[in-house]
């Protein structure tokens, strides 16, 4: 008996070593918060109050301490993990105690990848996607895209937002552009209207959305939403139902 016990004992040692010496994963939390966060992140730039920031950075702690952050083919750094949490924060910070139930882990290629998740060789094209099947509770970013989402400051185009977008999507269940834990039944007619008459101007090549959001209603949802945390001030004047919307959805202003 002891000897079973101390062999299943070694194995689990080594099972354990096995793991840490072969997974990148991480929990940690940079220590320079605030710098990295006013140097890189717009959104928290333009929070006004220092007792907003101080908000903003517990909502960080608060999604690393919840989510692990695994870096596939490079090592880790503090600005990719500050820049990831930003794009979980962000959409959900005007919501008190937010949690993303439907998520573990964030994992972190080094480039864009395909749909086998090669990041290396062929036509790659692939920013950001929430996983599905083997993949659950998980969104795998671009290190690269995600970086230029927050560097690129007037695309109006945000891939780390845009990927945590669709995880509040889905958290009633569906993937369809609807997002119930959001927005109440009450606007369900008119956000449907909004959204394909939206989706009809992209693909009659006449809006300024970003022509993705043109593919199906989730992605209009996403693309309406990086549009609205880039740039604010514009979506208010070029599409002011939508801007109304967005409001509704991620300011919880009724
Ligand atoms: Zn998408």
């Amino acid at each position: 008996m002891i000897l079973f016990l101390v062999v299943a004992f070694i194995l689990v040692l080594g099972m354990y070593s096995y793991r840490s010496s072969t997974s990148k994963k991480s929990k940690r939390i940079p220590k320079d918060l605030h710098n990295l966060l006013l140097a890189n992140v717009l959104f928290y730039e333009k929070l006004k109050t220092e007792s907003q920031r101080k908000l903003f950075r517990e909502r960080v702690y608060t999604f690393l301490k919840e989510t692990y952050i695994e870096a596939v083919g490079f090592n880790l750094e503090d600005i990719d993990i500050v820049l990831v949490a930003a794009s979980a924060v962000i959409p959900v910070f005007y919501f008190k105690d937010w949690t993303y139930s439907n998520l573990a882990t964030v994992l972190l290629y080094p480039d864009y990848f395909n749909k086998e998740l090669n990041y290396t060789e062929g036509a790659r094209n692939i920013g950001g996607l929430v996983g599905t099947g083997r993949f659950n509770d998980q969104v795998i970013l671009s290190r690269k895209a995600l970086h230029h989402g927050f560097s690129n400051k007037t695309d109006k185009s945000n891939t780390g937002i845009h990927e945590f977008v669709h995880l509040i999507d889905m958290l009633d269940g569906d993937t369809d552009g609807i997002p119930s834990v959001l927005l109440s039944n009450t606007y369900l007619i008119p956000w449907l209207d909004l959204i394909h008459k939206g989706m009809e101007a992209i693909n009659n090549d006449q809006s300024d959305i970003r022509a993705y959001g043109g593919t199906n209603q989730q992605e209009f949802f996403a693309v309406a939403a990086e549009y609205f945390f880039e740039r604010p001030e514009l979506l208010k004047v070029k599409h002011p139902d939508l801007y109304k919307m967005m409001e509704l959805c991620f300011l919880g202003k009724k």
